[in-house]
């Protein structure tokens, strides 16, 4: 795929081999890489993927692993690590321009930008990874998305071996979705990405469970600072930030995404639910507009009306006891057991409502 452009292809400096992939994943799981590399500049990054190319090697890049399904067999080709660190800003037209390497910490920057009084990441607090995996997933939380701050991503393509800048809306961004995991999957090296944020902007509360938990603070008129906080509070409750006391500390987060189905689609369902006696008379199934006139349905509501709850065991992988979305390594559990696990979910929901639930997460050598 590489062009090398000439490049001398030599064994990447600080090659290692049979590298344990679960202890740089957020879930644990997961076999060897057989080839792994540290990258901390987009020469070195482009060096080793050219290397990987010449040797007729699969390439990997990881960042934080925090969204990572690794097989038990593990990877056999190149784990790029790509850790090009560095942040920049600068005033452009009323906004700040924040430019950050990819490989630097994603909630080191939000705080960064809170602290620094600039708007528009503040609810994407406590989302563990790195800046250079956001613009693959649009991350998101809280009513918020890194779509309505990227303003561009600084990439090297593989398919051509030149280094190229893209815009937000060349990004082709989506719910948990762009094109970085659709149609250019493994097309791109994310070297850096650009944030426009406001200087003095308000904080975005478009949650109402932000909103509560900032009512029952007594706050009134949230700053940034106060609504970095709260999001964090309400995370923390749902073990939605790594916290090495926590028992369900091992995940990807969410491990299924909302899904999206036609108004009459959703019609069905809650029509259904009210025959068999789910939904009380005055009882609504939670829903939330979608784009085109679609309805985004809460993924995990049909997993508990499914019958599976919190707490859930499965061997080693449970469902977390505070959040039913997350798919939780409970201690020593193989990617096997979390893929069972999340078959077993999707499943249960396709055969109770006839939706069929999609993975968050990337899945690497592995499949639901
Ligand atoms: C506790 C917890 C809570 C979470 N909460 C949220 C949430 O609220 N919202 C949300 O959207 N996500 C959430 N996530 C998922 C995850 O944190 C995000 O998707 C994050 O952006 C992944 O970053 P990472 O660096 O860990 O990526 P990785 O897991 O290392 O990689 C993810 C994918 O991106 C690719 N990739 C990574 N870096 C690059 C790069 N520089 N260039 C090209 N490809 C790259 C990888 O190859 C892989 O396909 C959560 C995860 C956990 C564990």
């Amino acid at each position: 795929m590489l062009a090398l452009n000439g490049m001398s292809v030599t064994r990447p400096a600080g090659l290692s081999e049979a590298v344990s992939l679960s202890g740089l994943s957020t879930l644990g799981v997961g076999g060897p890489a057989r080839y792994y590399v540290r990258a901390g500049s987009a020469e070195s990054a482009a060096a080793a993927a050219a290397w990987a190319f010449a040797e007729g090697l699969p390439l990997l890049v990881l960042g934080g692993g925090s969204n990572l399904v690794v097989s038990d067999d593990g990877f056999p080709g190149l784990v790029l690590h790509l850790l090009v660190r560095g942040v920049d800003a600068v005033n452009a037209d009323g906004a700040v321009e924040v430019s950050a390497g990819a490989g630097e910490p994603w909630d080191g920057l939000v705080e960064r930008a809170v602290a620094s009084g600039w708007a528009g990441v503040e609810c994407l607090s406590g989302i563990p990874g790195l800046v250079g995996a956001t613009p693959m997933q649009n991350v998101g939380a809280y009513g918020q998305d890194v779509s309505e701050t990227i303003s561009r991503v600084r990439v090297l393509d593989l398919r051509t071996g030149a280094l190229d800048e893209l815009t937000g809306a060349d990004c082709r961004f989506a719910y948990r979705d762009s094109r970085f995991k659709r149609e250019d999957r493994g097309r791109y090296l994310i070297l850096g990405v650009t944030y426009r944020l406001r200087p003095g902007g308000p904080p975005s509360i478009k949650y109402a469970e932000l909103e509560r938990h900032l009512d029952t603070q007594g706050i009134a008129t949230p700053t940034l600072a106060d609504t970095r906080r709260a999001v964090i509070d309400v995370r923390r409750r749902k073990s939605m930030v790594i916290d090495p006391d926590d028992p369900n500390r091992r995940s990807v987060g969410s491990f299924f995404m909302n899904p999206i189905v036609s108004a009459g689609e959703a019609q069905r369902i809650e029509a259904e639910l009210r025959t068999d006696g789910t939904l009380a008379p005055g009882d609504t199934m939670p829903g939330y507009p979608a784009a085109g006139g679609r309805r985004k349905l809460s993924a995990a509501w049909l997993i508990e009306r499914a019958g599976l709850h919190r707490g859930y065991r499965r061997g080693n992988a449970g469902i977390s006891t505070n959040h039913t979305l997350a798919i939780v390594n409970c201690g020593g559990a193989t990617a096997a057991e979390v893929v069972a696990l999340a078959r077993e979910i999707r499943d249960r929901v396709r055969d109770r409502f006839g939706v069929t639930l999609v993975p968050e997460p990337v899945f690497v050598n592995a499949e639901l």
